[in-house]
């Protein structure tokens, strides 16, 4: 690999690896996208990257300017680091109940944070209008809106489903992962779709999220709840419009914590619960597919962004979740 001028362009290009677990308990090759790569150590950083060059293309943005954004976290990581290599602000606004890891790093970034109570979408108050609601009161201010900006997932389809289509040289059967914005599934669906229209592309739906329903029915309804962080959608994004979506599974907190553990125990991977989840859907579309099939996903962010809940026995605890014997430390 040859010297990277700079910081962005270390951005995309991320390695892909077996999964020999997941194949293996599927009788399949399972492979995973390591978005964990990135500088800023998730999926995020490409759509940080394409959402402030438009808005540069465009003329949005000015030297000096700055970027507001609501986010679960990751993408606030990747806008405060692509607004440092190009000399912007960031203002981020995040829902109190993300991980003091997220919040933590977003401040070492020198991102201005701003912290609201969750509530619903339907809800003012809630994290994506506060954070429209601050970028019109600034001059010189950008609106990310990862949500509804499909330079978002024009990022996963000229970067990640072309680089997964070579790394696995044209021979790809399936690829899932869930949704926070729908970039990443709706973006890599079609790029992928583009090159073979027989490839499968699925969705794998935390609970809480009403988009299994909406692939399944046609409703928008929702069941249960979840503590993954960065997914698990309501409505949909115009990132999610069009998405070419063969097959969905709903996929519980207690089965994407077991691929956490597991990838981290017997392969020394580190991953958040995205992940997990994103992995136990490719076990189930592998199942699907049939002995051999070859399927991708996304390993979205590293789990070191999560030692204070995934990886913390009380926090399990107080969630009613599994503890994993390794963790108990006897
Ligand atoms: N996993 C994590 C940890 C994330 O932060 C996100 C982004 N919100 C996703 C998955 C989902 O990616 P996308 O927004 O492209 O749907």
């Amino acid at each position: 690999m040859p010297i990277a001028p700079n910081t962005l362009a270390l951005i995309g290009n991320t390695p892909l690896v077996r999964l020999n677990g997941p194949s293996e308990a599927a009788n399949a090759d399972i492979f995973g996208k390591c978005e964990f790569a990135n500088p800023g150590a998730s999926v995020k950083d490409r759509a940080a990257l394409f959402i402030v060059e438009d808005a540069e293309a465009r003329g949005l943005i000015r030297p000096g300017g700055t970027i507001v954004e609501g986010t679960a976290g990751n993408t606030g990581i990747g806008l405060a680091l692509v607004a440092n290599a190009k000399g912007y602000r960031t203002i981020i606004v995040m829902p109190e109940t993300q991980s003091r890891e997220k919040m933590d790093t977003l401040r070492a970034l020198g991102a201005e944070l701003v912290l609201v109570p969750a509530a619903p979408y339907s809800n003012p108050g809630h994290f994506v209008h506060t954070s429209r609601r601050i970028a019109e009161e600034t001059p010189n201010a950008i609106w990310a809106n990862q949500f509804d900006n499909i330079a978002n997932r024009r990022a996963h389809i000229v970067g990640t489903a072309s680089e997964i289509w070579e790394q696995m040289d044209g021979r790809i059967d399936g690829f899932t992962c869930a949704v926070g914005t729908g970039g990443t599934l709706a973006g890599v669906g079609l790029g992928l779709k583009e090159r073979d229209g027989d490839v499968r592309i699925a969705l794998s739906d935390p609970h809480g999220a009403a988009l299994y329903e909406y692939y399944a029915c046609g409703e928008l309804k929702s069941e249960g709840s979840s503590v993954a962080e960065g997914i698990g959608q309501g409505r949909i994004t115009a990132n999610l419009e069009g998405a070419p979506i063969d097959t969905q599974f709903r996929i519980s907190d207690e089965e994407g914590l077991e691929w956490v553990r597991r990838l981290l125990d017997e392969e020394g991977l580190c991953l958040g619960l995205s992940s997990g989840i994103n992995v136990a859907g490719a076990v189930r579309l592998a199942r699907e597919i049939g002995p051999g099939a070859r399927v991708a996903t996304i390993l979205c962010d590293t789990g070191f962004r999560y030692l204070s809940t995934l990886y913390n026995p009380e926090w399990l605890i107080s969630k009613g979740l599994p503890v994993a014997e390794t963790l108990r430390g006897d």
